[in-house]
């Protein structure tokens, strides 16, 4: 059976002081039974690889390049990531949609970008509240998804995880109900199986205000392999929790 993975995305938080008491009780409490990782902030990866190198706590980034080396200032590549031992990147998080404009052709072409270096792209795709209000969640779904079919094939697909994240979930504490979480899965799950053999090997993971309260129901949905944990990541006690609800 595959294991469930739960991911924490530090997003822009963090010092060195306050990642080494975290990462430290983290480490103190990590269950067995789940894949765990952390997405830090790019100057932290350093040291998250040395307090994380052992364990069985997984490193990983927020973003990468589309491109693998040359003259993109202030970009960082996905072989730069696994210099530094990372294992997961996110892509195509709704905040970088939203605020740095990234559109679902380049999340494609970072996807590809970080399986050339061996990372396993976490690719977050999500429908706006307005688009939710409009009936239209399941063709931007859609459309966010054929545009990775556009760049990836059949075997890269397979080796992607996709992160369901509503927007409006996000940050607000209003998780999706397990009602329209599971009905987005298994919309997920379908076009997998359109497109990739294995389809139920593709992990699928849900974000959008997990705590511990709400992620035992959560991950306990028939499509639900995990999930993408903000906000509560940042305290050591709550992301165990949610680590545990995953076992
Ligand atoms: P949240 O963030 O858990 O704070 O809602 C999730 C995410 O942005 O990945």
């Amino acid at each position: 059976m595959k294991r469930k993975l739960v991911v924490g995305n530090w997003k822009m938080n963090g010092d060195r002081e306050r990642n080494q008491i975290l990462l430290r009780e983290v480490l103190q409490g990590l269950p067995v039974g789940v894949e765990c990782a952390i997405c830090v902030p790019f100057p932290y990866l350093a040291q998250a690889e040395s307090l994380l190198g052992g364990t069985s706590l997984g490193l990983g980034a927020q973003t990468l390049s589309e491109f693998d080396h040359g003259a993109h200032t202030g970009e960082v590549s996905g072989a730069m990531l696994a210099d530094f031992s990372v294992r997961y990147v996110i892509v195509g998080h709704s905040e970088r949609r939203a605020l740095q404009g990234e559109s679902d052709s380049l999340v494609a072409r970072k996807a590809l970008a970080a399986l050339r270096a061996g990372l396993i792209p976490l690719v977050c795709i999500g429908e706006t509240l307005a688009e939710r209000e409009a009936g239209e969640t399941e063709n931007v779904l859609q459309r966010q998804l054929d545009a990775l079919a556009e760049v990836l094939d059949a075997d890269s697909i397979g080796r992607i995880a996709v992160a369901y994240e509503p927007v409006w979930a996000i940050g607000t504490g209003r998780a999706a109900s397990v009602e329209q979480v599971q009905a987005v899965l298994s919309f997920v799950r379908a076009w997998l199986a359109g497109r990739v053999r294995d389809a139920g090997d593709v992990r699928i993971l849900y974000g959008g205000s997990v705590k511990a309260d709400s992620a035992q129901a959560l991950f306990g949905l028939p499509d639900a392999d995990g999930g993408l944990i903000g906000g509560a990541s940042l305290e050591a006690p709550q992301f165990l929790e949610i680590c545990e609800a995953a076992v």
